[in-house]
């Protein structure tokens, strides 16, 4: 909690994820991996034009029709099977989804090709208002400066065990988190961080990296990955689920 009111007394409410429905922030979550939040918000401007920005719409139109829309995301072909499946998805369950407890609906979301841990907490906490923590590489890099580490699954148990179950706190949290690594960790501005500066953030696990150590981590995500982006995921054409490089996040 100490980290969230740090951050939070220093960039504010992020109000994530800027969407008009459930399922325009599913397909956000789909077509921001690996890619800027610009071109997400074109696509998704492109497809709402044409009509496709509803789940029956996209679960059966051709394609090609989708391709065209999303073109300027990247990895449209992959990314345009992607939407339609998760599109079917929700043209099958849209009704049921907010009854079905959360981690079956966790399950059947990582059952639909392309959808990974990050990807389906992302829908479960901005979509389907489920307190899930989300886990991306902006949160591994500062949850290494204060000492915690482990799996996807240890990373989400840490935060959610020490937090209420709250799910507004859950989604700024994650805002939070990209927005001071964005405009911090990325810029390798380690000697102004408030993180670790702060004992009562740092006394959260007692391994704290030495500064050397942190200053490591402030080596950019990845080659592909602009310092400006932000939320969550990214897929090589290869993979078949996503692995998160805190790509495309929303503004
Ligand atoms: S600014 Fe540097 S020291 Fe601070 S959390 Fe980011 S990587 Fe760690």
């Amino acid at each position: 909690m100490e980290l969230y009111k740090k951050l939070f007394s220093k960039l504010g409410d992020q109000h994530w994820w800027p969407a008009e429905t459930p399922f325009e922030v599913a397909v956000g979550a789909i077509l921001t991996q690996q890619t800027r939040w610009e071109n997400v918000e074109r696509a998704i401007t492109n497809l709402k034009r044409a009509g496709l920005l509803e789940a029956e719409a996209l679960a059966t139109v051709e394609i090609e029709a989708i391709e065209e829309q999303i073109r300027c995301t990247g990895f449209y072909h992959q990314k345009a099977e992607r939407l339609r499946e998760i599109a079917r998805y929700f043209s099958k369950n849209g009704n049921k989804i907010p009854n079905k407890p959360t981690e079956r609906l966790r399950r059947e979301l990582l059952d639909i090709k392309g959808v990974g841990d990050e990807t389906a907490d992302s829908i479960l906490l901005y979509a389907a208002e489920r307190p899930k923590f989300v886990i991306d590489a902006y949160t591994r890099r500062i949850g290494e400066c204060i000492g915690i580490k482990g799996n996807y699954r240890e990373l989400q148990r840490h935060f959610e065990e020490r937090l209420p179950q709250n799910v507004e706190l859950y989604k700024n949290f994650h805002a939070l988190i990209v927005r001071y690594a964005k405009e911090y960790c990325n810029k390798k501005r380690c000697d102004e961080c408030l993180i670790k500066e702060d004992p009562r953030i740092q006394k959260i696990e007692p391994s704290r990296p030495e500064l050397n150590e942190r200053e490591e981590l402030c080596e950019p995500l990845g080659t592909d990955q602009p310092p400006e982006t932000i939320f969550k995921t990214t897929i090589s054409p290869s993979e078949e689920t996503e692995s998160s490089n805190g790509l495309g996040t929303p503004p």
